[in-house]
């Protein structure tokens, strides 16, 4: 199972981060063993002192492909669920400058929470509001309208340099808001006002 993160979806959040607004969409990978479910709690970990949250609609992928076409992409795409693309800021700063890659500042153990699950048949692709609450206080709304490459888009894209396996999820990037969490934070996500995802951080 692979797991697949696209950065600099939302122009808002390029832009509160200084960066340009891509011409094709970013892609890099988190390790499987980043994955954190079922509500787990997250462990600070010691390598950072900036650790933040980036909340993010995710797509399961339904049957295996590669060079999808734009138009037939949507076939692939099985469930929707919320998570979080956990980033240690000031490492990724670091490799960023270097010019190296950030693996270690995105897709570190515990980097991925992930709520259920649910069919794609009960969303309209086009419009997916989603949120993301920082102790009971709305930090990040976005809603997928404002995506600068949709999910057809995303999924031609990823398939041209990756064979897509039934089971493989992306993470399609997060819109503005995103901030530091500190030891005994609660990150709670909504999606379509249904609360699906917490995390709290220990
Ligand atoms: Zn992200």
């Amino acid at each position: 199972m692979k797991i697949f993160c696209i950065g600099r979806n939302y122009v808002d959040h390029a832009k509160e981060l200084n960066n340009p607004v891509p011409k094709r969409p970013l892609v890099f990978m988190k390790p499987p063993t980043a994955l954190l479910l079922k509500g787990r709690p997250m462990f600070y970990p010691d390598f950072t002192q900036e650790l933040h949250y980036e909340c993010e609609v995710v797509l399961k992928i339904g049957k295996n492909g590669k060079r999808v076409k734009e138009e037939f992409a949507e076939r692939y795409i099985k469930e929707v669920a919320l998570g979080i693309d956990f980033t240690a800021r000031d490492i990724q700063r670091q490799c960023k400058e270097k010019g190296h890659p950030w693996e270690i500042a995105k897709g570190f153990n515990s980097s991925a929470p992930l709520s259920e699950f649910s069919p794609y048949e009960a969303f309209d692709p086009s419009s997916i509001k989603f949120r993301l609450d920082k102790n009971g206080e709305t930090v990040q709304q976005g809603d997928t309208a404002d995506m600068i490459f949709n999910f057809s888009k995303i999924i031609s894209h990823i398939s041209q340099y990756f064979t897509l396996n039934l089971g493989d999820l992306i993470y399609t990037g997060t819109p503005a808001g995103v901030g530091e969490v500190k030891i005994g934070d609660s990150l709670d996500g909504y999606l379509e006002n249904k609360h699906i995802l917490r995390c709290k951080i220990k």
